[in-house]
């Protein structure tokens, strides 16, 4: 078992596009039980690999976890991890405002307005091509985890204005836990 850290708030990786995944190696393989322990252990919903430093095209998504409203992922199958590389929305349609968190914002909760039903595809654990489609809370989470990828958190979907109160209030938290200096402020 082996859990990662989590890059959180301005940690430059969560800001850097990823590439894409061509084989599933014996070190893909490792990186994949990482992240399935660490989103086991931080209760995470979702979470891309840059989230845990490693800048490829790689989410997971743990189906028997549940947001703070208690709702839970459809679909599980038996299966509790879903695990798609390279993925890529195909097709989206409706909208919907749903309460996102992030494992790299701890403690920071906001309503984001994305698509309310996507069509999703990518390559799975075993190197087959899927295509996934999902609506209500679990077209958020692709949504949010495609995001990753591309350098992207749920504060960038946001107005410029709620943004920058946002920021205000993470800087707020890293001055608190001398993650910046105070001659910063
Ligand atoms: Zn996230």
């Amino acid at each position: 078992m082996s859990i990662r850290e989590i890059k959180k708030f301005n940690d430059f990786l969560l800001y850097q596009k990823t590439k894409p995944v061509e084989k599933v190696t014996a070190e893909i393989e490792t990186l994949i039980r990482d992240m399935k322990d660490t989103i086991m252990v931080n209760k995470g919903i979702g979470l891309a690999a840059n989230q845990i430093g490693v800048p490829l095209k790689a989410i997971i998504l743990d189906l028997e976890s549940r947001n703070r409203e208690g709702d839970i992922l459809p679909g599980s199958k038996g299966n509790r991890f879903l695990v798609l590389f390279n993925p890529k929305i195909i097709t989206r349609r409706g909208k919907q405002i749903i309460e996102e968190g992030c494992l790299s914002f701890p403690g920071i909760y906001l309503k984001i307005r994305r698509s309310r039903w996507v069509k999703v595809t990518g390559m799975n654990e075993k190197g087959k091509l899927l295509d996934i489609e999902a609506e209500g809370i679990l077209a958020t989470v692709f949504q949010h985890e495609i995001d990753h990828l591309e350098g992207k958190v749920f504060i960038d979907r946001l107005p410029l204005w709620k943004r920058w109160k946002i920021w205000r209030q993470i800087r707020r938290i890293l001055i608190k836990t001398d993650k910046i200096q105070d001659s910063d402020r």
